[in-house]
């Protein structure tokens, strides 16, 4: 049941928000270029995940560029 604020002591409040806290970001290395990036996704900078290339950056950057070669336009 809620109770109302009134009836609430400061203490009580802050004790339980005393586990509300946000924990920092657990981040690791990329193995391919030791970038630090969020466990078990593949990394932005390289595409490199695993050992393994899963995504062509540079041309993802091109055709980025393309496409704004059209936009412009
Ligand atoms: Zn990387």
């Amino acid at each position: 049941m809620a109770v109302p604020r009134h009836h609430m002591a400061k203490g009580k409040q802050l004790r339980r928000r005393s586990h509300l806290a946000l924990k920092p970001k657990q981040l690791t290395a990329c193995s391919h270029c030791k970038k630090m990036i969020l466990p078990h996704l593949v990394c932005k900078n390289c595409g490199h995940y695993k050992g393994k290339e899963i995504i062509n950056v540079l041309a993802k950057e091109l055709k980025k560029k393309e496409k704004q070669k059209h936009r412009q336009k």
